[in-house]
């Protein structure tokens, strides 16, 4: 019997024997790949304050030792330096796989950049992924995809619910990012159908707060950035096309519900206050500074028009919902960008 299932027999994550009421949740170990980055990060920072013992996994290739410097001399907490794209072996209760090299700038606008991230893309996606699946088979750990809105293409269905299938371009520039995702969704519901692994399928819609790549080229970091720099805001095409906006928070209580709960999904996570770029730059300019200006550059091919989270299923099945708003969580990241731009400088 390896660790992993003495310890899912003792009410872990693999899932059977219910601990009676009264009794703690035993302390479960947990892997989080792409634990440096961004969100991976803050859900490290939750599932260390409530007790449980966590691995971090990561290439460090859009993440960095910062995020996690805080938790260094905690005996609970391990960060290992390694691609997921290579096999690893671990004894562990329950797998978050966060790994992905996620920020758009890197597929976007170098074209060197974007065959190495082409290849370093779909192959995390596909390859990580596959290994990951195989880590929690071979150790009966449950496991949890967070694969992306981006499923859904330039969507047709608006808002967009879990049942749709997309509209995505194949061919097209981001597609690296999207089908890769599909194929991670596609792999995990395999090894679940096939070899009974224990996954969950979060599809997250555009998140920000504190610790974002400063320069990633996602919209929120790049605006606040810009209005922080006294740089114009630049808006992509003619700003009127629509995303929903979530804090970071809501995401890891999101995630944390749905690798709890007992139900694969997939689930989107995202908050459904939907905003034009053109609007979000006024909230920006609200919250950073009230003579911040915008500029209007090309947009790039294949471009979402709308984007908003149907998460009624979400509500339902993991009573779970959202509970900051664009306006209360923006000043949040916007004090910790301010202060490493001034550490920067
Ligand atoms: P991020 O870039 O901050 O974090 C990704 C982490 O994965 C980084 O620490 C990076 O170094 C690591 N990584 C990349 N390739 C790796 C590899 N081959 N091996 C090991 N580690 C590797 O991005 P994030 O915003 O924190 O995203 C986390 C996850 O959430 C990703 O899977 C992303 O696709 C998904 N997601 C995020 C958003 C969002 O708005 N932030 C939206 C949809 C989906
Ligand atoms: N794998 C891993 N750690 C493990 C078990 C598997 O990294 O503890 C990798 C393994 O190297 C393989 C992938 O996961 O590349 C899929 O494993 P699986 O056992 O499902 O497939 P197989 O090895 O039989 O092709
Ligand atoms: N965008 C923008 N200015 C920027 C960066 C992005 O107007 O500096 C736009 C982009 O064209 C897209 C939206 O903001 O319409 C969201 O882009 P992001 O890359 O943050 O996320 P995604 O496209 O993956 O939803």
């Amino acid at each position: 019997t390896t660790k992993a299932s003495v310890s899912a027999a003792a009410g872990g994550g693999g899932g059977g024997r219910r601990v009676p009421a009264g009794l703690r949740k035993p302390a479960l170990r947990i892997v989080v790949t792409g634990g440096a980055g961004f969100v991976g990060s803050h859900l490290v920072d939750k599932l260390l304050a409530r007790g449980d013992s966590v691995i971090v996994l990561d290439n460090f290739f859009t993440g960095r030792k910062d995020n996690l410097v805080h938790h260094f001399g905690n005996p609970r907490f391990e960060l290992i330096r390694h691609d997921v794209v290579e096999p690893i072996l671990l004894e562990v209760d329950q797998i978050y796989h966060l790994a992905c090299p996620a920020s758009p700038v890197h597929y976007k606008y170098n074209p060197i950049k974007t065959i190495i991230s082409w290849i370093c893309n779909f192959c995390t996606n596909v390859m990580g992924t596959l290994n990951m699946l195989g880590l929690a088979k071979r150790i009966g750990a449950r496991f949890l995809l967070t694969s992306t809105s981006e499923v859904y293409g330039d969507p047709l269905e608006h808002p967009q619910k879990e049942t749709y299938w997309g509209h995505v371009n194949p061919i097209g520039v981001r597609s690296c990012y999207d089908e890769g995702k599909r194929t991670a969704e596609t792999l995990s519901m395999d090894y679940h159908r096939g070899a009974g692994v224990e996954v969950r399928i979060a599809r997250i819609f555009n998140t920000y707060g504190p610790r974002m790549c400063l320069d990633d080229g996602r919209v929120v970091s790049n605006f606040v950035a810009q209005a922080l720099r006294k740089q114009p805001m630049t808006v992509y095409g003619d700003g009127k096309q629509t995303r929903s906006f979530q804090y970071v928070s809501d995401l890891v209580d999101g995630l944390v519900a749905l690798m709890e709960g007992e139900h694969i999904g997939p689930f989107n996570l995202g908050n459904p206050g939907e905003f034009t770029m053109l609007e979000l730059a006024e909230v920006v300019k609200e919250t950073v500074d009230p003579s911040a200006s915008i500029e209007f550059r090309p947009n790039t091919a294949d471009d979402p028009h709308m984007r908003k989270p149907d998460i009624t299923k979400a509500k339902e099945l993991l009573n779970w919902e959202p509970k900051i708003s664009l306006r209360q969580g923006l000043p949040l990241m916007v004090t910790d960008f301010r202060k490493r731009l001034n550490e920067e400088k």
